[in-house]
């Protein structure tokens, strides 16, 4: 994917729109302090899977303030690799990621298939 000019404006609108919504969920859920997991899975998306493995609050805090900090680390990467041209190449393999990817996840540094591979090894190490 080649980017023009109005894409790159397109994406940076996108990725921006999303970083204000990571950090209004953030300061939301560090002012009231409530867990309401279902809720917080839809809107972190479904890679956010391991909170059903937490039994405490605190560690479901932990996790969340992990999880949005990662998100700000990848929209922050997303926005420079959108100057630097290589926006939406997966981080692994170099290929494309797919445009409706994008679309749902707009700072997502992996393709589909990688994203699975890289879980499927975490998932591997937890159990090992
Ligand atoms: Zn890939």
């Amino acid at each position: 994917m080649s980017l023009t000019s109005s894409d790159k404006v397109y994406h940076r609108e996108i990725i921006l729109k999303k970083r204000n919504e990571v950090l209004a969920g953030l300061s939301k859920e560090l002012n009231e302090g409530v867990h309401k997991v279902p809720e917080l899975k839809s809107s972190l998306g479904s890679d956010i899977g391991d909170m059903s493995t937490l039994n405490t609050s605190s560690d479901l805090s932990a996790a969340i303030a992990a999880r949005y900090a990662d998100m700000l680390r990848e929209i922050d990467q997303a926005l420079s690799k959108l100057e630097e041209g290589t926006y939406g190449l997966c981080e692994e393999c170099g290929e494309e990621i797919d445009g409706r990817r994008l679309e749902a996840l707009p700072f997502t540094p992996y393709c589909l298939q990688c994203q699975k591979k890289i879980e499927e090894d975490r998932k591997k190490r937890r159990q090992s």
